[in-house]
């Protein structure tokens, strides 16, 4: 992409309503954009962001057998009254017609795809059954903070899992928390999981898989010896007691934010819809239920709030909007503007993504401090000083190199 083409350029202040580290980053270098509060429009670079991660997830959530459906987000109120939801969740967005009918938008949807599923899954033959949806959510926020990472309106990831019984359910959580761990370490992250309540969803235990970073919202204490991890909510622990699972780590306190969580939801819904499966005797039982969310908003958020320096964002190659971020000086001269395009087109031949700067009435100066802002992991400079070479730097390193096409192509297909 020609960085002169690109509407949504980088600003040259932060916003002044900013308080996150991530709403400033992402809103400046012009990846998303505040609506209002806790709502945001995903910008062309934000968007390539968004979608990578979504696509990270999806092949995961394939890996396990999920499959994948979209839900309809405006919902009735009857099927919210039927759980009790509509007057227990407090954060339920609930809307009003002109009819003065009233509906509800998902913020977790056990409403919907619980009839969906168990309609069409009369026999234990039939289960277990894992579909999943990447769409937006709803959460009737009274005061939307930190960015992008806690929205009135946000990108989710929720899969729903039915099964015959809860030792089934526990065996399918044992390979959809392999599969979290393995999209966190995709992205960048090192993810703990620890045990919370249920919330709003369920009496039981929760499982929640936290990325420990300063800005994160929750205080986690974990053990370095071993993956021990609990969130001071319902810990019984308290920091330097003894590891109670290894007996040789001490706890730590940590700050840390909550980037998935499973839900362990029993048979509540079947029996609230009244919606069962025939056994092996042919008597009704109710399916054993699991919610697994992952925000996938939330997680880009968490990123920038994990790499970052003072110039701007580093973002993970498996994440990052384009590989290189390649920059064009002295394009006055037809010489190095033509070498430039060239270098420009065989990049793009070659299937790697490019953001370059073609941009004439900017100075060198100005380029590297957006290239910076914008995090992109690989920095291509060509001017009248590189010749027939190409100068890289990586993003977080200060040194820079010559090298030619050729690496350049290699490195940045690692
Ligand atoms: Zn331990």
């Amino acid at each position: 992409m020609r960085y002169s083409q690109l509407f949504a350029k980088t600003l040259r202040q932060a916003p002044k309503e900013a308080d996150t580290v991530n709403h400033r980053l992402l809103t400046q270098a012009g990846f998303v954009d505040q609506v209002m509060a806790g709502v945001y429009n995903y910008l062309p670079l934000g968007l390539r962001v968004l979608r990578k991660i979504e696509a990270i997830v999806r092949e995961e959530m394939n890996q396990v057998g999920g499959q994948e459906v979209l839900m309809a987000m405006l919902t009735p109120k009857a099927i919210w009254e039927q759980t009790g939801a509509w007057d227990k969740v407090d954060v339920l967005f609930k809307i009003q017609s002109r009819t003065e009918k009233e509906y509800a938008l998902g913020y977790s949807q056990e409403e919907v795809v619980t009839p969906l599923v168990m309609s069409r899954t009369p026999s234990y033959k039939d289960l277990p059954v894992s579909a999943y949806q990447i769409h937006w959510k709803f959460r009737d926020e009274l005061r939307a903070k930190s960015g992008i990472m806690r929205g009135r309106e946000f990108f989710m990831k929720d899969m729903y899992s039915f099964h015959e019984n809860q030792e089934d359910f526990l065996r399918f959580y044992e390979i959809v928390k392999q599969a979290y761990l393995r999209i966190y370490a995709r992205l960048g992250l090192t993810a703990k999981v620890t045990e919370a309540s249920g919330g709003a969803f369920s009496e039981k235990i929760s499982y929640e898989f936290m990325v420990l970073t300063d800005a994160g919202e929750d205080d986690i204490l974990y053990c370095e010896e071993c993956d021990f991890c609990v969130n001071t909510e319902i810990a019984k622990v308290k920091e330097g007691d003894q590891c109670p699972k290894c007996d040789k780590g001490m706890l730590k306190l940590a700050k840390a934010s909550e980037v998935g969580n499973v839900f362990d939801l029993g048979q509540k819904f079947g029996k609230d819809f009244d919606l069962g499966f025939a056994d092996k005797d042919g008597n009704k039982q109710y399916p054993f239920m699991g919610c697994y969310g992952l925000g996938i908003s939330r997680v880009m958020g968490v990123i920038v709030e994990k790499f970052n320096d003072d110039k701007g964002i580093l973002w993970p190659k498996s994440v990052a909007p384009f590989q290189v971020h390649l920059i064009g000086l002295d394009l006055d001269d037809p010489e190095v503007k033509n070498r430039a395009e060239e270098i420009y087109d065989q990049l793009q031949d070659r299937n790697i993504e490019v953001l370059y700067d073609n941009r004439i009435d900017l100075g060198a100066g100005e380029k590297f401090k957006d290239a910076d802002l914008i995090g992109i992991p690989y920095r291509a400079i060509i001017s009248k000083k590189t010749g027939d070479q190409i100068e890289l730097k990586a993003r977080q390193e200060s040194e820079s190199e010559l090298i030619d096409l050729d690496k350049l192509i290699s490195v940045t297909n690692e």
